[in-house]
Protein backbone atom coordinates (compact mmCIF):
# COMPACT_ATOMS: atom_id res chain seq x y z
CA UNK A 1 0.00 0.00 0.00
CA UNK A 2 1.67 2.98 -1.00
CA UNK A 3 -0.04 5.36 1.40
CA UNK A 4 -1.54 4.92 4.75
CA UNK A 5 -4.04 7.02 6.23
CA UNK A 6 -2.29 7.07 9.42
CA UNK A 7 0.53 5.73 11.04
CA UNK A 8 -0.89 5.18 14.71
CA UNK A 9 -4.55 4.74 15.48
CA UNK A 10 -5.17 4.69 19.39
CA UNK A 11 -8.55 3.10 20.16
CA UNK A 12 -9.62 5.04 23.48
CA UNK A 13 -8.80 8.79 24.40
CA UNK A 14 -9.29 8.40 28.36
CA UNK A 15 -6.19 9.22 30.79
CA UNK A 16 -3.92 6.19 28.92
CA UNK A 17 -4.81 7.19 25.35
CA UNK A 18 -4.14 10.93 25.21
CA UNK A 19 -1.05 10.66 27.05
CA UNK A 20 0.15 7.97 24.63
CA UNK A 21 -0.90 10.41 21.81
CA UNK A 22 0.88 13.81 23.89
CA UNK A 23 4.22 11.63 24.49
CA UNK A 24 3.74 10.12 20.43
CA UNK A 25 3.82 13.91 19.12
CA UNK A 26 6.46 15.14 21.29
CA UNK A 27 9.27 12.57 20.88
CA UNK A 28 7.98 11.40 17.23
CA UNK A 29 6.51 14.31 15.94
CA UNK A 30 6.77 12.86 12.21
CA UNK A 31 4.36 10.34 12.98
CA UNK A 32 0.65 10.56 12.26
CA UNK A 33 -1.40 10.11 14.80
CA UNK A 34 -4.83 9.77 15.07
CA UNK A 35 -7.58 9.03 18.19
CA UNK A 36 -10.74 7.56 18.29
CA UNK A 37 -12.74 8.42 21.36
CA UNK A 38 -16.53 7.11 21.47
CA UNK A 39 -17.33 10.56 24.33
CA UNK A 40 -17.11 13.58 22.50
CA UNK A 41 -14.42 15.67 23.07
CA UNK A 42 -14.60 18.04 26.33
CA UNK A 43 -13.73 21.31 25.24
CA UNK A 44 -16.41 23.25 27.03
CA UNK A 45 -13.97 24.28 29.84
CA UNK A 46 -11.09 25.12 29.22
CA UNK A 47 -8.60 24.87 31.65
CA UNK A 48 -7.83 28.74 32.05
CA UNK A 49 -12.02 28.72 32.83
CA UNK A 50 -10.95 25.16 35.55
CA UNK A 51 -12.17 25.59 38.93
CA UNK A 52 -11.37 22.93 40.85
CA UNK A 53 -15.07 20.60 42.14
CA UNK A 54 -15.77 19.85 45.46
CA UNK A 55 -17.03 15.88 44.02
CA UNK A 56 -14.53 15.49 41.11
CA UNK A 57 -12.44 12.24 41.22
CA UNK A 58 -8.71 12.46 41.60
CA UNK A 59 -5.76 10.31 40.80
CA UNK A 60 -2.57 9.46 42.83
CA UNK A 61 0.39 10.51 40.99
CA UNK A 62 3.96 8.90 42.17
CA UNK A 63 6.91 11.63 41.50
CA UNK A 64 7.46 9.26 38.81
CA UNK A 65 4.87 10.25 36.69
CA UNK A 66 5.44 13.55 37.67
CA UNK A 67 8.96 12.84 35.63
CA UNK A 68 7.26 11.78 33.20
CA UNK A 69 4.80 14.56 32.72
CA UNK A 70 8.19 16.85 32.78
CA UNK A 71 9.25 15.19 29.86
CA UNK A 72 6.48 15.65 28.07
CA UNK A 73 5.84 19.77 28.72
CA UNK A 74 2.75 18.91 30.75
CA UNK A 75 3.63 18.85 33.95
CA UNK A 76 3.68 23.48 34.85
CA UNK A 77 0.18 22.96 33.77
CA UNK A 78 -1.01 20.14 35.82
CA UNK A 79 0.93 21.33 38.92
CA UNK A 80 -1.31 24.46 39.10
CA UNK A 81 -3.85 21.80 40.36
CA UNK A 82 -1.68 18.90 41.77
CA UNK A 83 -1.95 18.77 45.94
CA UNK A 84 1.74 17.28 46.71
CA UNK A 85 2.03 14.49 49.00
CA UNK A 86 4.76 14.82 51.46
CA UNK A 87 4.46 12.21 54.21
CA UNK A 88 2.74 9.01 53.84
CA UNK A 89 1.20 7.25 56.82
CA UNK A 90 0.63 3.24 56.56
CA UNK A 91 -1.53 1.84 60.04
CA UNK A 92 -4.01 -1.02 60.51
CA UNK A 93 -6.85 -0.60 62.60
CA UNK A 94 -6.77 -2.06 66.16
CA UNK A 95 -3.46 -3.26 65.70
CA UNK A 96 -0.20 -2.50 66.65
CA UNK A 97 1.87 -1.59 63.38
CA UNK A 98 2.53 1.42 61.51
CA UNK A 99 5.01 2.78 59.25
CA UNK A 100 5.78 6.74 57.73
CA UNK A 101 7.53 7.79 54.37
CA UNK A 102 8.48 11.07 54.28
CA UNK A 103 9.40 13.36 50.82
CA UNK A 104 12.16 14.84 52.97
CA UNK A 105 14.02 11.61 54.20
CA UNK A 106 14.45 11.22 49.94
CA UNK A 107 15.48 14.88 49.74
CA UNK A 108 12.19 15.44 47.26
CA UNK A 109 9.69 18.11 47.70
CA UNK A 110 7.39 15.48 47.70
CA UNK A 111 6.72 11.91 47.13
CA UNK A 112 3.85 12.29 44.89
CA UNK A 113 0.71 14.68 43.84
CA UNK A 114 -3.12 14.51 44.08
CA UNK A 115 -4.50 15.86 41.06
CA UNK A 116 -7.97 15.81 39.73
CA UNK A 117 -8.45 13.50 36.66
CA UNK A 118 -11.08 16.49 34.80
CA UNK A 119 -8.06 18.77 35.37
CA UNK A 120 -5.52 15.86 34.04
CA UNK A 121 -7.94 15.54 31.21
CA UNK A 122 -8.46 18.95 30.15
CA UNK A 123 -4.49 19.99 30.30
CA UNK A 124 -4.27 17.25 28.19
CA UNK A 125 -7.03 18.35 25.56
CA UNK A 126 -5.18 22.24 25.82
CA UNK A 127 -1.81 20.82 25.01
CA UNK A 128 -3.14 18.11 22.11
CA UNK A 129 -5.10 21.14 20.47
CA UNK A 130 -1.29 22.42 19.90
CA UNK A 131 -0.16 19.36 17.95
CA UNK A 132 -1.04 17.31 14.81
CA UNK A 133 -2.44 14.65 16.60
CA UNK A 134 -5.71 14.52 14.91
CA UNK A 135 -8.83 13.27 16.95
CA UNK A 136 -12.12 11.39 15.61
CA UNK A 137 -14.52 12.12 18.20
CA UNK A 138 -16.90 10.58 19.08
CA UNK A 139 -16.45 7.93 17.27
CA UNK A 140 -15.87 4.43 18.12
CA UNK A 141 -13.21 1.53 17.02
CA UNK A 142 -15.70 -1.49 16.35
CA UNK A 143 -12.33 -4.01 14.81
CA UNK A 144 -9.48 -4.59 13.50
CA UNK A 145 -7.58 -6.77 10.36
CA UNK A 146 -4.09 -7.33 10.26
CA UNK A 147 -2.89 -6.77 6.31
CA UNK A 148 0.65 -6.60 5.10
CA UNK A 149 1.22 -3.00 5.29
CA UNK A 150 -0.25 -3.09 8.82
CA UNK A 151 -3.72 -2.80 10.06
CA UNK A 152 -6.79 -1.99 8.55
CA UNK A 153 -9.39 -0.50 11.58
CA UNK A 154 -13.18 -0.08 11.68
CA UNK A 155 -13.96 3.29 12.67
CA UNK A 156 -17.72 3.86 13.47
CA UNK A 157 -19.02 7.38 13.30
CA UNK A 158 -23.02 8.22 13.34
CA UNK A 159 -24.36 5.64 11.07
CA UNK A 160 -20.87 4.95 8.94
CA UNK A 161 -18.52 2.45 9.39
CA UNK A 162 -15.26 3.32 7.69
CA UNK A 163 -12.04 1.56 7.28
CA UNK A 164 -8.70 3.47 8.01
CA UNK A 165 -5.35 1.68 7.18
CA UNK A 166 -2.71 2.32 9.77
CA UNK A 167 1.16 0.76 10.58
CA UNK A 168 -0.57 -0.58 14.27
CA UNK A 169 -3.25 -0.14 16.41
CA UNK A 170 -3.05 0.74 19.89
CA UNK A 171 -6.15 -0.59 22.24
CA UNK A 172 -6.22 2.03 24.99
CA UNK A 173 -10.65 1.76 25.73
CA UNK A 174 -10.26 1.66 29.46
CA UNK A 175 -11.27 -1.70 32.02
CA UNK A 176 -14.00 -2.77 30.39
CA UNK A 177 -12.19 -2.83 27.45
CA UNK A 178 -14.74 -4.37 24.30
CA UNK A 179 -12.07 -4.46 22.08
CA UNK A 180 -9.53 -6.63 24.32
CA UNK A 181 -12.33 -9.52 24.22
CA UNK A 182 -13.46 -8.78 20.67
CA UNK A 183 -9.86 -8.85 19.16
CA UNK A 184 -9.05 -12.56 20.94
CA UNK A 185 -7.13 -11.35 24.07
CA UNK A 186 -7.10 -13.92 27.08
CA UNK A 187 -7.77 -11.38 30.07
CA UNK A 188 -7.91 -13.10 33.57
CA UNK A 189 -10.03 -11.48 36.09
CA UNK A 190 -10.16 -11.64 40.14
CA UNK A 191 -12.86 -10.70 41.53
CA UNK A 192 -11.64 -9.16 45.12
CA UNK A 193 -15.14 -9.53 46.33
CA UNK A 194 -15.33 -5.59 46.92
CA UNK A 195 -16.39 -2.27 45.88
CA UNK A 196 -13.88 0.90 46.30
CA UNK A 197 -16.41 3.52 47.11
CA UNK A 198 -14.84 7.16 46.56
CA UNK A 199 -15.75 10.19 47.82
CA UNK A 200 -14.20 14.01 49.11
CA UNK A 201 -14.76 14.80 52.86
CA UNK A 202 -13.55 17.69 55.01
CA UNK A 203 -11.82 17.49 58.03
CA UNK A 204 -11.77 19.67 61.53
CA UNK A 205 -8.03 19.28 61.46
CA UNK A 206 -5.81 19.67 57.98
CA UNK A 207 -3.97 16.84 56.04
CA UNK A 208 -0.71 18.52 56.40
CA UNK A 209 -0.35 17.04 52.89
CA UNK A 210 -0.26 13.51 54.04
CA UNK A 211 -1.84 10.76 52.72
CA UNK A 212 -3.28 7.60 54.52
CA UNK A 213 -3.51 4.20 53.75
CA UNK A 214 -5.37 2.29 56.72
CA UNK A 215 -5.59 -1.53 56.61
CA UNK A 216 -9.37 -2.81 58.44
CA UNK A 217 -10.34 -6.23 59.09
CA UNK A 218 -13.30 -5.15 56.99
CA UNK A 219 -10.53 -3.59 54.08
CA UNK A 220 -8.21 -1.03 53.23
CA UNK A 221 -8.77 2.46 52.72
CA UNK A 222 -7.14 5.46 51.65
CA UNK A 223 -6.94 9.26 52.04
CA UNK A 224 -5.37 11.52 49.86
CA UNK A 225 -4.72 14.76 50.52
CA UNK A 226 -6.49 17.21 47.74
CA UNK A 227 -7.18 21.32 47.80
CA UNK A 228 -4.58 24.33 47.20
CA UNK A 229 -1.37 23.29 46.15
CA UNK A 230 0.37 25.61 48.50
CA UNK A 231 -1.43 25.60 51.48
CA UNK A 232 -2.61 22.71 53.52
CA UNK A 233 -6.19 21.90 53.48
CA UNK A 234 -8.70 19.96 55.09
CA UNK A 235 -10.06 18.35 52.25
CA UNK A 236 -9.25 14.43 50.89
CA UNK A 237 -10.07 12.24 48.76
CA UNK A 238 -11.24 8.85 50.29
CA UNK A 239 -10.85 5.58 48.87
CA UNK A 240 -13.00 2.75 50.96
CA UNK A 241 -12.62 -1.04 49.89
CA UNK A 242 -16.45 -1.91 51.52
CA UNK A 243 -18.37 -5.25 50.52
CA UNK A 244 -21.43 -5.45 48.54
CA UNK A 245 -23.30 -5.12 52.15
CA UNK A 246 -21.69 -2.83 53.71
CA UNK A 247 -21.61 -0.40 50.41
CA UNK A 248 -25.01 -0.63 50.48
CA UNK A 249 -25.97 0.10 53.81
CA UNK A 250 -23.53 3.00 53.89
CA UNK A 251 -25.22 4.46 50.34
CA UNK A 252 -28.74 4.14 52.89
CA UNK A 253 -27.06 6.60 55.27
CA UNK A 254 -27.05 10.78 55.43
CA UNK A 255 -24.13 12.54 55.31
CA UNK A 256 -23.50 12.87 59.11
CA UNK A 257 -23.94 9.13 59.57
CA UNK A 258 -21.58 8.43 57.18
CA UNK A 259 -19.01 10.50 58.45
CA UNK A 260 -19.51 8.75 61.56
CA UNK A 261 -19.14 5.24 60.27
CA UNK A 262 -16.05 6.25 58.45
CA UNK A 263 -14.88 8.12 62.16
CA UNK A 264 -14.76 4.85 63.39
CA UNK A 265 -12.84 2.82 60.93
CA UNK A 266 -10.72 5.60 59.81
CA UNK A 267 -9.81 7.34 63.70
CA UNK A 268 -9.05 10.71 64.54
CA UNK A 269 -5.82 11.31 63.12
CA UNK A 270 -7.41 14.09 60.76
CA UNK A 271 -9.77 15.25 64.08
CA UNK A 272 -13.36 15.12 62.85
CA UNK A 273 -15.08 14.19 59.67
CA UNK A 274 -17.33 17.30 59.06
CA UNK A 275 -18.58 16.19 55.50
CA UNK A 276 -19.01 13.78 52.74
CA UNK A 277 -19.62 14.64 49.21
CA UNK A 278 -21.09 12.86 46.51
CA UNK A 279 -20.37 9.13 46.56
CA UNK A 280 -19.38 6.65 43.45
CA UNK A 281 -18.47 2.99 43.59
CA UNK A 282 -17.09 0.66 41.69
CA UNK A 283 -16.67 -3.13 41.46
CA UNK A 284 -12.76 -4.47 42.17
CA UNK A 285 -10.88 -6.87 40.41
CA UNK A 286 -7.83 -7.20 39.47
CA UNK A 287 -7.71 -7.89 35.55
CA UNK A 288 -4.40 -8.69 33.79
CA UNK A 289 -3.27 -9.78 30.13
CA UNK A 290 -0.59 -12.12 29.65
CA UNK A 291 0.50 -11.14 26.33
CA UNK A 292 -0.86 -7.31 25.42
CA UNK A 293 0.59 -7.77 21.95
CA UNK A 294 -0.66 -9.73 18.43
CA UNK A 295 0.78 -8.69 15.01
CA UNK A 296 -0.50 -5.06 14.63
CA UNK A 297 -1.72 -4.10 17.60
CA UNK A 298 -0.62 -3.35 21.55
CA UNK A 299 -3.19 -3.06 24.58
CA UNK A 300 -2.32 -0.27 27.24
CA UNK A 301 -3.65 1.43 29.89
CA UNK A 302 -6.71 -0.43 31.66
CA UNK A 303 -7.10 -1.98 28.79
CA UNK A 304 -3.92 -4.32 29.48
CA UNK A 305 -4.02 -4.37 33.27
CA UNK A 306 -6.92 -3.02 36.46
CA UNK A 307 -5.53 -2.82 39.87
CA UNK A 308 -6.89 -2.15 43.02
CA UNK A 309 -7.16 1.79 43.09
CA UNK A 310 -6.24 1.33 47.34
CA UNK A 311 -2.52 1.31 46.22
CA UNK A 312 -3.05 4.32 43.79
CA UNK A 313 -0.49 2.25 41.09
CA UNK A 314 -2.89 1.83 38.17
CA UNK A 315 -2.48 4.69 35.84
CA UNK A 316 1.37 5.74 37.20
CA UNK A 317 2.00 1.79 35.65
CA UNK A 318 -0.08 2.53 32.78
CA UNK A 319 2.43 5.98 32.37
CA UNK A 320 5.55 3.66 32.34
CA UNK A 321 4.13 1.78 29.81
CA UNK A 322 3.43 4.04 27.32
CA UNK A 323 6.38 5.77 27.77
CA UNK A 324 8.07 2.26 26.91
CA UNK A 325 6.24 1.36 24.15
CA UNK A 326 7.02 5.05 22.38
CA UNK A 327 10.65 4.56 23.03
CA UNK A 328 10.35 0.69 21.04
CA UNK A 329 8.38 2.45 18.30
CA UNK A 330 11.62 5.62 18.25
CA UNK A 331 13.71 2.19 17.55
CA UNK A 332 11.60 0.82 15.02
CA UNK A 333 11.90 4.32 13.28
CA UNK A 334 15.57 4.34 13.14
CA UNK A 335 15.89 0.57 12.13
CA UNK A 336 13.32 1.35 9.27
CA UNK A 337 10.58 -1.26 10.78
CA UNK A 338 7.23 -1.27 10.65
CA UNK A 339 5.29 0.32 14.21
CA UNK A 340 3.11 -3.17 14.07
CA UNK A 341 6.03 -5.12 13.62
CA UNK A 342 5.54 -8.13 15.97
CA UNK A 343 8.90 -8.07 17.58
CA UNK A 344 8.55 -4.32 18.01
CA UNK A 345 5.47 -4.58 20.55
CA UNK A 346 7.01 -8.11 21.61
CA UNK A 347 9.84 -5.33 22.90
CA UNK A 348 7.03 -3.14 24.74
CA UNK A 349 5.83 -6.08 26.04
CA UNK A 350 9.64 -7.66 26.83
CA UNK A 351 10.94 -4.10 28.80
CA UNK A 352 7.58 -3.12 30.44
CA UNK A 353 6.81 -7.22 31.70
CA UNK A 354 8.89 -6.67 35.21
CA UNK A 355 7.61 -3.13 36.02
CA UNK A 356 4.25 -4.57 35.09
CA UNK A 357 4.59 -7.67 37.48
CA UNK A 358 6.26 -6.17 40.18
CA UNK A 359 3.28 -3.47 40.29
CA UNK A 360 0.92 -5.56 39.81
CA UNK A 361 2.25 -8.30 42.87
CA UNK A 362 2.66 -4.80 44.94
CA UNK A 363 -0.51 -4.04 44.86
CA UNK A 364 -2.60 -7.21 44.79
CA UNK A 365 -0.21 -8.35 47.99
CA UNK A 366 -0.99 -4.94 49.89
CA UNK A 367 -4.14 -5.98 49.68
CA UNK A 368 -4.06 -9.21 50.30
CA UNK A 369 -1.84 -9.41 53.37
CA UNK A 370 -3.03 -5.82 54.61
CA UNK A 371 -6.65 -6.07 53.66
CA UNK A 372 -9.48 -8.86 54.92
CA UNK A 373 -6.14 -10.38 56.15
CA UNK A 374 -7.34 -14.36 57.77
CA UNK A 375 -6.21 -15.14 61.26
CA UNK A 376 -2.70 -16.64 59.83
CA UNK A 377 -1.84 -13.47 57.91
CA UNK A 378 -2.83 -11.59 61.15
CA UNK A 379 0.90 -11.93 62.48
CA UNK A 380 2.22 -11.32 59.12
CA UNK A 381 0.52 -7.61 59.35
CA UNK A 382 1.83 -6.81 62.02
CA UNK A 383 5.14 -7.94 61.04
CA UNK A 384 4.84 -6.61 57.89
CA UNK A 385 4.10 -2.73 59.21
CA UNK A 386 6.75 -2.74 62.37
CA UNK A 387 9.72 -4.40 59.46
CA UNK A 388 8.99 -2.12 56.78
CA UNK A 389 9.45 0.79 59.83
CA UNK A 390 12.65 -0.91 61.44
CA UNK A 391 14.30 -2.53 58.13
CA UNK A 392 15.80 0.26 56.09
CA UNK A 393 16.26 -1.58 53.11
CA UNK A 394 12.32 -2.35 53.04
CA UNK A 395 11.30 0.84 53.81
CA UNK A 396 12.80 2.17 50.68
CA UNK A 397 12.13 -0.40 49.04
CA UNK A 398 8.59 0.37 49.82
CA UNK A 399 9.01 4.17 49.32
CA UNK A 400 10.34 3.48 45.68
CA UNK A 401 7.42 1.11 44.88
CA UNK A 402 5.02 4.20 45.88
CA UNK A 403 7.30 6.77 44.08
CA UNK A 404 7.26 4.74 40.98
CA UNK A 405 10.63 5.49 40.90
CA UNK A 406 12.18 3.09 37.64
CA UNK A 407 15.38 2.95 36.03
CA UNK A 408 13.69 4.91 32.93
CA UNK A 409 15.86 7.27 30.68
CA UNK A 410 13.86 10.52 28.99
CA UNK A 411 13.05 10.22 26.15
CA UNK A 412 13.43 13.96 25.43
CA UNK A 413 17.30 14.68 26.40
CA UNK A 414 17.21 17.38 29.25
CA UNK A 415 13.92 16.97 30.47
CA UNK A 416 12.56 14.88 33.52
CA UNK A 417 15.96 12.72 33.47
CA UNK A 418 16.28 10.29 36.40
CA UNK A 419 18.09 7.39 36.97
CA UNK A 420 17.87 3.88 39.36
CA UNK A 421 18.91 5.34 42.55
CA UNK A 422 19.15 9.24 41.65
CA UNK A 423 16.25 10.50 43.24
CA UNK A 424 15.30 8.41 46.18
CA UNK A 425 18.40 9.51 48.00
CA UNK A 426 19.57 7.00 50.56
CA UNK A 427 17.70 5.90 53.50
C1 LIG B 1 -11.77 4.46 41.92
C2 LIG B 1 -10.47 4.49 41.22
C3 LIG B 1 -9.39 5.20 41.76
C4 LIG B 1 -8.14 5.20 41.11
N1 LIG B 1 -7.09 5.86 41.66
C5 LIG B 1 -5.88 5.80 41.08
C6 LIG B 1 -4.75 6.45 41.65
O1 LIG B 1 -4.85 7.08 42.69
N2 LIG B 1 -3.54 6.37 41.00
C7 LIG B 1 -3.40 5.67 39.85
O2 LIG B 1 -2.28 5.61 39.31
N3 LIG B 1 -4.46 5.06 39.26
C8 LIG B 1 -5.67 5.11 39.85
N4 LIG B 1 -6.75 4.51 39.27
C9 LIG B 1 -6.57 3.90 37.94
C10 LIG B 1 -6.75 4.96 36.84
O3 LIG B 1 -7.95 5.65 37.02
C11 LIG B 1 -6.74 4.28 35.50
O4 LIG B 1 -5.52 3.59 35.35
C12 LIG B 1 -6.88 5.24 34.34
O5 LIG B 1 -8.05 5.98 34.44
C13 LIG B 1 -6.89 4.41 33.07
O6 LIG B 1 -7.21 5.15 32.01
P1 LIG B 1 -7.50 4.49 30.59
O7 LIG B 1 -7.29 5.61 29.64
O8 LIG B 1 -6.75 3.22 30.41
O9 LIG B 1 -9.03 4.05 30.66
P2 LIG B 1 -10.33 4.96 30.69
O10 LIG B 1 -10.11 6.15 31.52
O11 LIG B 1 -11.45 4.04 31.02
O12 LIG B 1 -10.50 5.48 29.19
C14 LIG B 1 -10.94 4.66 28.13
C15 LIG B 1 -11.51 5.54 27.04
O13 LIG B 1 -11.79 4.75 25.89
C16 LIG B 1 -13.02 5.17 25.31
N5 LIG B 1 -13.54 4.02 24.55
C17 LIG B 1 -14.04 2.85 25.03
N6 LIG B 1 -14.31 2.01 24.02
C18 LIG B 1 -13.97 2.63 22.87
C19 LIG B 1 -13.99 2.28 21.50
N7 LIG B 1 -14.39 1.07 21.07
N8 LIG B 1 -13.56 3.19 20.58
C20 LIG B 1 -13.13 4.42 20.97
N9 LIG B 1 -13.09 4.81 22.27
C21 LIG B 1 -13.47 3.93 23.20
C22 LIG B 1 -13.87 5.59 26.52
O14 LIG B 1 -14.89 6.48 26.13
C23 LIG B 1 -12.81 6.23 27.42
O15 LIG B 1 -12.68 7.62 27.19
C24 LIG B 1 -7.99 4.49 39.89
C25 LIG B 1 -9.08 3.80 39.34
C26 LIG B 1 -10.30 3.79 40.00
C27 LIG B 1 -11.45 3.01 39.41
Amino acid sequence: MDRLDTDVIIAGGGLAGATLALALSRVLPSLKVTVVEAFPLSTDALPEDYQPSYDARSTALAWGSRLIFEELGLWDRLSEHATPIRRIHVSDRGRFGATRLSAEDHGQPALGYVADNRWMGLSLMRELQATAVQWKAPAEVLGMTPQPYGVSVAVKTGDKVAQMSAQCLVVADGGRSGLRESLGFQARHEDYGQNALIANVSTSDSHQFTAFERFTDAGPMALLPGGAPDRPGNQSALVWTLTDQALQALIKLDSECRCQRLQDRFGWRLGRFTRMGELSHYPLKLTTVAEPVRPGVALVGNAAHTLHPVAGQGFNLALRGLMTLVEQFRSAIQQGRSLGDLGVLGGYQQAHHQDWQQTVRFSDSLIRIFGQAPAPLAAARDAGLVGLDLLPGAKRWFARRAMGIGGRKPLISGQGAFAEGESAGNE
